[in-house]
C-alpha cells in the first residue's frame, strides 16, 4: 500500500507552506514527517488525506492516482493530535461508531468481537464500558487509535498524536505504537516535531523545513550524514570549531596564515577530547570551564573560549574522576570526531 506523491505545492496567499515536495512511502514503510513547527507537516498529511488540495501536484496510493478519489474511499486513518472522542459515548460505543455505519450492517455479535479485538489490541481490555473524562490522556490516544482502526485503514497519518502527553507516557506510547505498526503492518506516516521520538520509531524519516524536503533516509543516515547543518542542528546539540587548516584528516588551528583559509568544523558534546596540558597543541582550543551538570548518565561540562566562543562536552564520569576538573580552569578542547558543511549549506555562522 505504497503512497507517492509527486512535486506537491500549497500556497495560502503568498506564503509558501508546501515546496515541491516528492517522496514514496514504501509498503509497511514508517515514515515520520520531521521538523519545526510551521514546517508544512501538518499541511502536507492533510493533503494526502485529500483533507486540502494541493495547488499542483500528484498523489498516488498503489500506484493509482488519488485525485478524484473522495477521501472515504482514500482508506486512510487520520489521527490529530487533539483528537476528539464522543464524550457521551462509552469507549465501546466510541469504537463501535464507524462499525455501525457500515453498509452491509454488521450483527451485534460481529460489532462486538470487532471492538473486542480492537480494544485488545491497543491493550484497553476491559474498559470498554468507562467514558473518555474516566481515562487518562494516553487511554484516550488510544482509544483513538482504535476507533480509526475499526473502519479497517490501509493507510495510517498520524499528525503529533501524542504531542499534548507528557514525556514519560509519550515515550511508552511510542513504543507501542511501533510493536502495534510491526503487528498489522498498516503503512504509516506520523507527523512529529520531536527528533528523538521519530529516531525512535521510524523506519525513514523526511525532514522538513519552510515547506521543503531537506532529506529523507533512515534515522542511522541521518544521524550519520546529515545532508546540511540544519539536519544537524536539528538532530542534538552541536559545537563549531573554528580553525584554519585541514591537515591529514586533522584541524589545525594554529598557522592563522590568512582568514580566507578559515574553516570550520562542526563536533557533537560526546566527541570532544579535553586535556589539561596539551599533547599535540596543533589541534587543541583553549577554553575556561565553567559549569559541571552531574545529572544524567554523561557529565555535561560547559566552556568558554576566546571572542565568546561556547563550547559543550559530554564524558563519562570515570574521565571526571580520573581528571578532577574543576571549575574556573583553562582547559585544552579537541573535536575528536567531526562533520563539515559546505559554505553555501551553512545556514548561521
Ligand atoms: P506544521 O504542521 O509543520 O507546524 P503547518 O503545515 O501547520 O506546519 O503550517 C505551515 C505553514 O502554513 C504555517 O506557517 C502556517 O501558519 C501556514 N498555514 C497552515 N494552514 C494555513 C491556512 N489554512 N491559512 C493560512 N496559512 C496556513
Ligand atoms: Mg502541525
Amino acid at each position: 500500500m505504497s503512497v507517492i506523491i509527486k512535486n506537491i505545492n500549497k500556497k495560502y496567499g503568498d506564503f509558501v507552506a508546501v515546496n515541491d515536495i516528492s517522496f514514496q512511502v514504501k509498503e509497511g514503510e514508517f515514515l515520520a514527517l520531521l521538523g519545526p513547527s510551521g514546517s508544512g507537516k501538518t499541511t502536507l498529511l492533510r493533503i494526502i488525506a485529500g483533507l486540502e488540495l494541493p495547488d499542483t501536484g500528484e498523489i498516488y496510493l498503489e500506484g493509482i492516482d488519488a485525485q478524484n478519489k473522495p477521501v472515504r474511499e482514500r482508506k486512510i486513518g487520520f489521527v490529530f493530535q487533539h483528537f476528539a472522542l464522543f464524550k457521551h459515548l462509552s469507549v465501546f460505543d466510541n469504537i463501535a461508531f464507524g462499525l455501525r455505519l457500515k453498509r452491509p450492517k454488521l450483527t451485534k455479535q460481529e460489532i462486538y468481537l470487532r471492538v473486542d479485538n480492537l480494544l485488545k489490541l491497543v491493550h484497553l481490555a476491559g474498559v470498554g464500558g468507562k467514558y473518555p473524562s474516566e481515562l487518562s490522556g494516553g487511554q484516550r490516544q488510544r482509544v483513538a487509535l482504535a476507533r480509526v482502526l475499526a473502519i479497517e485503514p490501509k493507510y495510517m497519518l498520524l499528525d503529533e498524536p501524542f504531542g499534548a502527553l507528557d514525556s514519560k507516557v509519550r515515550k511508552e506510547l511510542r513504543r507501542w505504537l511501533k510493536k502495534l505498526h510491526d503487528t498489522i503492518g498498516l503503512t504509516t506516516i506520523f507527523v512529529t516535531h520531536d527528533q528523538e521520538e521519530a529516531i525512535e520509531i521510524a523506519d525513514r524519516i523526511a525532514i522538513l523545513n519552510d515547506g521543503k524536503l531537506v532529506q529523507l533516509a533512515t534515522p542511522l543516515e541521518l544521524w550519520e550524514s546529515p545532508a546540511n547543518v540544519f539536519v544537524y542542528d536539528f538532530l542534538g546539540n552541536y559545537n563549531i570549531f573554528k580553525g584554519y587548516e585541514i591537515e591529514d584528516g586533522k584541524l589545525l588551528f594554529s598557522k592563522p596564515s590568512s582568514q580566507a583559509h578559515m574553516t570550520q568544523v562542526y563536533s557533537r558534546p560526546y566527541e570532544i577530547g579535553i586535556e589539561r596540558t596539551p599533547s599535540d597543541p596543533r589541534f587543541f582550543q583553549q577554553a575556561t570551564l565553567t559549569l559541571i551538570n552531574k545529572a544524567g548518565p554523561l557529565i555535561k561540562l560547559e566552556f568558554e573560549g576566546k571572542e565568546e566562543t561556547f563550547y559543550l562536552a559530554e564524558i563519562e564520569k570515570s574521565i571526571l574522576e580520573t581528571m578532577n576538573f574543576k571549575i574556573g580552569e583553562e582547559l585544552w578542547l579537541k573535536p575528536l570526531r567531526y562533520c563539515q558543511f559546505k559554505k553555501s549549506t551553512v545556514l548561521s555562522e
